[in-house]
């Protein structure tokens, strides 16, 4: 429950008051007679849906799925048994079968090698996905917390 600044009640409802220039959060008995910029959170406001946000997350490179089978397929086109390719690239030869059969994922450095020396494209650029975010972990955002965070701003002179 958010607590009134200036008598320090527990409130369900929170004025935003004008005091001098300065924004203070307070109990509806000492918003009388102020200036009130806004009202936050009535229980009815309070229960309504999380203020959240929706971003739209840039695209990323991602390994595809059947990375061993390109690896594998572009290597015997090239006709380099693993042995080769792993000399080439400075790998173990073991490294690259456990890669070819997917049991490993490539590190970065490897997959550019692999890349490189084979012609092929081990990654996927995967669309932008959409996603729910909150300024707080799992924590519903309440009016008062948006209240707060405004608050702050202001304070930060922001
Ligand atoms: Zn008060």
């Amino acid at each position: 429950m958010p607590e009134c600044e200036i008598c320090g009640r527990e409130v369900s409802e929170v004025f935003e008051i004008n005091v001098e220039g300065a924004q203070m959060l307070v109990c509806e008995a000492d918003a009388r007679g102020k200036e009130v910029v806004r009202r936050y959170g009535s229980e009815e406001e309070r229960r309504q849906p999380k203020a959240q946000e929706m971003y739209e997350k840039p695209g990323e490179e991602e390994i595809i799925d059947n990375y061993g089978e390109e690896i594998r397929k572009a290597r015997e086109k090239l006709g380099l048994p693993l042995k080769v390719l792993g000399e080439m690239i400075a790998e173990k030869e073991s490294t690259l079968l456990r890669i070819e059969e997917q049991k490993t994922l490539p590190s970065e450095k490897t997959r550019l090698k692999l890349e490189k020396e084979l012609g092929i494209k081990l990654t996927d650029r995967v669309s932008g996905k959409k996603t729910f975010v909150s300024s707080k972990k799992n924590e519903p955002v309440t009016l008062w917390d948006i209240a707060k965070e405004e608050n702050e701003k202001k304070e930060q002179g922001e």
